[in-house]
């Protein structure tokens, strides 16, 4: 019988589970051969086991009685001289922007301090400087996996290229666990931090759904609209002149004042976390969508006259870097969108559902992979899209007795 009592054991309720199915056990790896025994303890007791990294999953993955594999203890952050950065596992966005920001590297990624790396790589990984450069994980260089069988491989380019493949955009838990993840970073650049907040409305949200996907590269708004309140945020790359002029451009098409804040030259790891409320989603019941083109003035309208309290309706620009890459490139599917669209509130409003079904009449029928959603009708297709033949196939090869499985996984 594997004993586990030299691994490092945490209570469930340590990792603050709540009112949701509680694991069995929780244990913190510190190592490759910590995850390797907690696997092979689950396929002795027949449990499962479900990695965790940052824990921001919108659904709880781990059966009551489970395994949780949770990575923290496993974070170690490296840049060598060609800017490949050797990223553990279990490191959070908090540390990770820190520590390259130190080499003058940075990496297209998102904006809560406490996602996990992993979590957010696995499933694609939308940021502001994702129009830019892409995809987190289209930065993504290489990774080591511990596989359903126990075997530790290294993937990358040209090694064991199918499960590379798989692992850039299908999300997290469906092929092995990752333990670490190697990135091309990019030089980080000094950014134009941009805040504005309108009590108009309805011009903002459909202009900004014509001219934000459509904006040079280098300037990422997004848009988060509550009652009575629209905010645009974002970061620019480009010079400051040129901000200015394109968000005036903006501002001029919406018909509202050019009220907007912008600060100059603030590191791009800085800017981050200052976004952090607005683009949260947590303790939230969040829906969502991508859209290849603009919504009806109908069906805009209509989503704006549902908004009270606290219900937010969240646009994130796509476009730029995000869609040049071949939509078989890499697992990640959604490459022809134009944006994202969150419908968020408390957790038991039926806004959220109301509000999704209005928006989905236009919608592209694709869903990110990091924004599980349990209503919906043929998730495997909404997230995956074209790739899903393959990465079933994938799924077959790597992971042939489901040690890994979830509602909703391949
Ligand atoms: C507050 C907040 C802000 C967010 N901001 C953004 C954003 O700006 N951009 C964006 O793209 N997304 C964002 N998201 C969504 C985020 O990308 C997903 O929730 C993501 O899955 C979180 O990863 P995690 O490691 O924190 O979560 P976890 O719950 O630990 O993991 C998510 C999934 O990946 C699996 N997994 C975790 N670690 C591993 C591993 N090592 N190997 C294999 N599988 C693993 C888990 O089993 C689970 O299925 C945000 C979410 C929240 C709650």
């Amino acid at each position: 019988m594997i004993d586990l009592t030299a691994l490092d054991v945490l209570s469930p309720g340590s990792l603050g589970y709540g009112a949701s199915p509680q694991p069995g056990l929780v244990v913190r790896c510190h190592s490759v051969s910590d995850v390797v025994q907690v696997m092979a303890y689950a396929a002795e007791t027949g449990k499962r086991v479900v990695p965790r990294g940052g824990g921001h999953c919108f659904v709880d993955r781990c059966p009551a009685g489970g395994i949780v594999a949770d990575l923290s203890g496993m974070d170690r952050i490296e840049v060598d001289d060609g800017g490949v950065a050797t990223i553990g596992a279990g490191a959070r966005l908090g540390s990770v922007y820190p520590a390259l920001h130190e080499f003058g590297r940075t990496i297209p990624a998102g904006c809560g301090d406490t996602v996990g790396i992993a979590g957010l790589t696995l499933g694609g990984g939308i940021g502001l400087l994702g129009r830019q450069y892409g995809l987190t994980c289209d930065r993504l260089v290489g990774a080591q996996v511990v596989l359903a069988d126990r075997s530790v491989v290294e993937c990358g380019e040209g090694r064991e290229a199918d499960l590379f493949w798989a692992l850039r955009g299908a999300g997290g838990g469906q092929f092995g666990i990752v333990t670490e993840l190697r990135f091309a970073t990019v030089p980080e650049p000094p950014v134009c931090r941009i805040e504005g907040t309108w009590e108009e409305q309805e011009d903002l949200v459909k202009t900004w759904q014509d001219w934000a996907p459509g904006a040079p590269d280098g300037l990422t708004v997004n848009l988060s609209v509550q009652a009575g309140r629209a905010t645009l945020f974002g970061a620019s790359t480009l010079p400051p002149r040129a901000t200015r002029e394109w968000l005036r451009e903006f501002t001029a098409r919406a018909g509202v004042l050019y009220a907007i804040d912008i600060r100059l030259d603030v590191p791009y790891s800085m800017v981050k976390p200052t976004f952090s409320t607005l683009d949260s989603a947590a303790a939230s019941r969040v829906r969502s969508e991508f859209f290849a083109g603009a919504m009806s003035e109908g069906t805009t309208r209509e989503l704006l006259k549902g908004l009270t309290g606290n219900r937010r309706l969240a646009f994130t620009a796509m476009g730029g870097a995000y869609n040049r890459v071949a939509e078989d490139e890499t697992a990640f599917a959604h490459r022809g969108e134009r944006f994202l669209l969150e419908q968020v509130s408390e957790p038991g409003d039926p806004w959220v559902d109301e509000a999704w079904r209005t928006a989905h009449a236009e919608g592209s029928g694709r869903v990110y992979p990091n924004f599980p959603d349990l209503a919906l009708e043929d998730p495997v297709r909404a997230y995956h899209a074209g790739n899903y033949d393959r990465l079933a196939a994938l799924k077959k090869t790597f992971d042939p007795h489901r040690v890994f499985d979830f509602p909703q996984a391949l």
